[in-house]
């Protein structure tokens, strides 16, 4: 049975409905909260800018980094719920599944259209997405970029490498490390991240 994305994300949209008293979404073994995505934005690109050119790269780092261990522990949770096991589980057949329901869940929780363009297993996963709302934000914010911005989902595309083909968890997070090669911040019409095996392990 291939993966029904469609099946998944109409799942949690409508588990996405219950709230606790403080606005928290518990679903797929996780804690979920509306954000605004104008706030994550400037927060994520004030950050950038605040730090100064000499250091954008060192800004940058951390951004995807920090974007890459929350989605690493947050899709571990996700792929160890009961959700995962009642209605995700039974469409898996191959380890390489298991990205395609990563990307109908991302979907869901509104992080853009992310679409599985190429997969070679344990080494490279490039995705496509239309609405990335960081590219979308860094536009409206500050015009065209000179280069991808698109922090969250270049960290979240690493990590989905690092769930599969990383060690066990939670030793395997950076064994892959994604880029942006097309964003639409920089004219690009499309965003597209590309996850690589790292040469060695990070240190620190
Ligand atoms: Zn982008």
């Amino acid at each position: 049975m291939a993966i029904d994305g469609n099946k998944i994300i109409h799942a949690v949209m409508e588990g996405s409905r219950i709230r606790d008293a403080k606005g928290i979404i518990p679903l797929f073994g996780v804690y979920l909260s509306l954000f605004f995505v104008q706030f994550y934005n400037k927060l994520s690109f004030d950050f950038e800018k605040e730090r100064g050119m000499e250091l954008e790269d060192e800004s940058v780092a951390l951004l995807v980094e920090a974007a890459q261990e929350c989605g690493y522990a947050t899709f571990q949770g996700i792929r160890n719920s009961s959700e995962w096991e009642e209605l995700v589980r039974p469409m898996i057949e191959t380890r390489e599944d298991q990205i395609y329901s990563f990307a109908a869940v991302a979907v869901a929780f509104g992080w853009g259209d992310l679409v599985v363009r190429e997969l070679i297993p344990n080494e490279k996963l490039v995705m496509r997405v239309n609405d990335s709302y960081e590219a979308t934000g860094y536009l409206h914010l500050h015009g065209q970029g000179n280069s991808g911005k698109c922090y969250m989902l270049r960290g979240v595309s690493g990590a989905f490498m690092d769930l599969l083909y990383g060690e066990d968890y939670p030793e395997g997070c950076f064994t892959f490390v994604a880029e942006e090669p097309f964003c639409r911040a920089k004219g690009d019409p499309y965003c597209e991240f590309s996850a690589r095996k790292t040469s060695g392990k990070r240190q620190g």
